[in-house]
Order: C-alpha cells, then structure tokens, then sequence
C-alpha cells in the first residue's frame, strides 16, 4: 500500500511537469546545396564557421543526392542566432569553390493526392490527382490544355474562396503554398 502511494505521487509530480510545459519551437533549418561528395562533413562545417565567424557546428539533420553529379545537398538544424548570420553570408568557400546556403522550409506534399502534410507512402487516397490539371490521372499520363490547381480548388469548395486555379501545385508563389510556409514559419524559433 505505501509503495502504490509512493507510485501515485510519483505519477502526479509526473504529470504536473508534463502540464505546465510549454511547447518548445524546433530551431530553423538551412540547406548547402550541392556540397562536394569528397569534402567531409567535418570539413564543411570548418569551412562554414571559419567563413561566418559562428564558434559551433551544426546539427546534421539529412542529406539527399544533388543537383551536379558527386554532390549532395546537406540540411542542418540551426540556433535562430546563427540562422541570421547564415542568411546574411549565402556564399561559402569550400576547398576554393562557392557553396550556397538558404533557409529551407520542410514542407511535405503529397507525390499521389498533392496535399500538404504527408507523404505519397503515407497517402490514403486510392485514386492519384495530377498536379498540372487536378485531374483525377497520373501527371505522366496529363495532356491537359489547363493548369489548375487542385489545393486551391478544394479551398475555394471548402471555405468559399476565390482563389486563381491557374497555376501547379509545386508554384510557391500562391496561397495554398504560403499558408503553409506560414504555418511552417510559426513552428520555428526565428526569434
Ligand atoms: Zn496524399
Ligand atoms: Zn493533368
Ligand atoms: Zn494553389
């Protein structure tokens, strides 16, 4: 009986940790497009803070393969201090070629359904949408004349909205795409 007390007030110190707990924000995240597949990543990160005068390195969040053979794109999580330096330095020196860095927002849209948020793994819908013409077709398979976006469609169904169609879902430059970058940017610590 005492043990299952002590159990119970354990739990409830617990709890009340767990209760009063702010969510914390994720740090932003940066982008070295195209690093040279023979530079190590501690080289890399040398390279960075000796060009940008930030005394840490960086967290490695993932690689992907680059625009140019034998090079990779390389995503690291960043302190919001050092994402302001980072922005303002875009270019960096790396063994006497110049590297782009810029901010990048993580943002998952779906290859089969086009909607935001998950994967074309992760998608529930049985049918594939094209996201040129927002048929219900592979876009391999689109011949359409039109461009219409099929985010913005559902958004102007859903919510009465009036937003232009004429344009592929991957065009940032709309508000299906803002929002989200908006959504994104309020998950970040840019403080
Ligand atoms: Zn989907
Ligand atoms: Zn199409
Ligand atoms: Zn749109």
């Amino acid at each position: 009986m005492e043990r299952l007390r002590a159990e119970i007030d354990k739990d409830d110190v617990l709890s009340s940790n767990i209760d009063s707990k702010q969510p914390r924000k994720r740090n932003p995240s940066i982008i070295l497009n195209d690093a040279p597949n023979n530079s190590s990543m501690e080289a890399i990160q040398l390279a960075i803070m000796a060009h940008t005068g930030i005394d840490q390195s960086f967290k490695l969040r993932f690689q992907f393969s680059g625009s140019k053979p034998y090079t990779t794109h390389c995503v690291f999580e960043i302190p919001a201090q050092d994402f302001r330096i980072l922005k303002r330095c875009r270019k960096i020196p790396i063994h006497w070629h110049i590297y782009t860095l810029r901010g990048l927002f993580h943002l998952k849209i779906c290859g089969n359904c086009q909607s935001f948020g998950h994967t074309a793994r992760e998608c529930l819908s049985s049918e594939p949408t094209c996201a040129r013409c927002a048929d219900h077709l592979l876009p391999e398979s689109c011949d359409s004349c039109y461009i219409s976006c099929v985010n913005c469609l559902q958004h102007n169904i859903k919510y009465g909205t009036q937003y232009s169609l004429s344009h592929s879902v991957r065009n940032k430059s709309f508000p299906c795409f803002l929002k989200q970058i908006k959504g994104y940017k309020k998950s970040r610590d840019y403080s």
